[in-house]
């Protein structure tokens, strides 16, 4: 009975639930029982089962009764052992996820033993965790940023995951930045900003994506900025996720830029060539795919933009696989990729180059663009250009807009860095190993 039920309840969530979230929501849950009309439902965490609670109950309550025919109960409960993640110890803590309008989700297993961890993101992987260790105390706020898909998301639902396992009370708010606006436009209208207010400012952590989305809207930040003043004096923690650099975030007011730099700042690189090998491997086993190496190798340098793109791709090659009933070759990789276009060359984005040349030489983004001429930034900056140059088709004056020069500027660097080649062995060894690194 419980099967037949669930198969059922499956099936209809699956037509009238988008894609996404019935993926990400109700695919990794399990029926495991149906007695006196109830029908347990178990999921991998505590924390799948508030956002069930908060949003998809009415949806499976609606789907469990059609498939029984009749009102029936439902009882949701934690089964760790459907979580990728080991079992905590103890949990008494209490996670209230407060977020309604989800737009890009990433998979419900959002945790810090499923980050893959290389080069590119080990240091907000690393803040990211020592936020969960002491929240509000060493790095307040913490800014992540970085390009699409490169796991941003991931760690702030990771953060709050791990927030919410912990001993002891300790509340998070993970919200978008789109809906603290449109909460934030119907508060107002409803005349309820006290209500609002207090929403926010009474929680331990608060966690806010896609900040980027406050651009121009003067009243939001405002009243964003009184709520990070009020949560950062009561040594509350504050996370924040943004596609770029506080300094490089158009539409912005001073006031709360200078606080967004007043924490920590930390990068998500574009992957480098050994994370990209790492995170194919771990999203096929994920999906269930056997992969030789070559096979790992060629998503690796062909699919791996970020991280989205190869889920993408990766559920492509498993359905593909496992609809014509074959293993998982480099030929039936090709033949399921078609449709995506010819593969790309393992593409060196000008990003990437600066990226790459910003790791060698701990800068950040924004120093390397800086107006800074102290050596200790120039001959990176001149370097990257330079590979950008070696590098791409990309024309001089995009080169030199990368890194807020002219092409003229971009000319000179050319010159130098060859001068410097032809005259510094050890120079040289560092620029061959950087080209390494982009795969060249
Ligand atoms: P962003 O918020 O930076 O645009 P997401 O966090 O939504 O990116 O990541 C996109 C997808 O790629 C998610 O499903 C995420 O789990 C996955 N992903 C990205 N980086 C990693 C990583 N280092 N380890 C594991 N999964 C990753
Ligand atoms: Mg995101």
């Amino acid at each position: 009975m419980v099967d037949a039920v669930w198969v059922e309840v499956r099936r209809q969530l699956r037509a009238s639930l988008r894609a996404k979230d019935y993926e990400t929501w109700i695919a990794p849950l399990q029926a495991t029982a149906w007695d006196s009309n109830e029908l347990t439902i178990e999921a991998p965490s505590s924390f799948v089962v508030d956002w069930l609670r908060a949003n998809y109950i009415a949806a499976l309550q609606e789907a469990v009764d059609a498939a029984v025919g009749s009102p029936a109960r439902l009882k949701l409960i934690v089964n760790r052992a459907l979580a990728v993640e080991p079992a905590p110890r103890q949990r008494r803590g209490t996670i209230r996820v407060e977020e309604r309008q989800v737009t890009a989700m990433p998979p419900a297993r959002c945790t810090f033993d499923n980050f893959v961890v290389g080069r590119s993101n080990q240091v907000p992987y690393e803040a990211a965790r020592a936020v969960v260790e002491k929240p509000g105390a060493r790095f307040n706020p913490l800014f992540l940023y970085g390009g699409v898909g490169l796991g941003k998301t991931h760690l702030l639902m990771a953060i709050a995951h791990a927030l919410g396992t912990r001993n002891g009370e300790h509340s998070v708010a993970y919200v978008s930045a789109e809906t603290f606006v449109n909460e934030m436009i119907m508060a107002l209208r409803r005349h309820q900003m006290e209500r609002f207010r207090l929403r926010f400012r009474r929680v331990g952590t608060l966690i806010v994506d896609d900040i980027q989305f406050l651009a121009d809207k003067v009243r939001s930040q405002e009243e964003f900025t009184h709520t990070f003043n009020a949560l950062h004096d009561g040594r509350r923690q504050i996370v924040i996720a943004s596609d770029r650099a506080p300094d490089d975030l158009p539409g912005i007011e001073t006031a709360l830029r200078s606080r967004f730099n007043s924490g920590l700042l930390a990068d998500v690189q574009p992957l480098d060539a050994e994370l990209r090998v790492a995170l194919v491997r771990r999203k096929a086993e994920d999906a269930g795919l056997v992969l030789d190496d070559e096979v790992v190798e060629h998503l690796a340098e062909h699919w791996c933009e970020n991280g989205r793109a190869l889920e993408g791709v990766i559920m492509r090659v498993e359905a593909f696989a496992s609809l014509t009933g074959r293993a998982a070759t480099l030929g039936l990789v090709r033949e399921a990729l078609v449709a995506y276009g010819r593969a790309k060359p393992g593409r060196k984005t000008l990003g990437r180059i600066v990226g790459e040349v910003c790791r060698h030489y701990k800068l950040t983004r924004t120093e390397i663009s800086s107006a800074r001429r102290t050596n200790r930034i120039a001959v990176p900056r001149q370097l990257a250009m330079y590979l950008c140059r070696r590098h791409t088709d990309e024309p001089l004056k995009a080169i030199g807009a990368e890194l807020g020069r002219d092409h003229s500027t971009v000319v000179h660097a050319l010159g130098a860095i060859e001068e410097r080649l032809k005259n510094d062995a050890a120079f040289r060894e560092t620029v061959s190993r950087l080209e390494q690194s982009l795969g060249s």
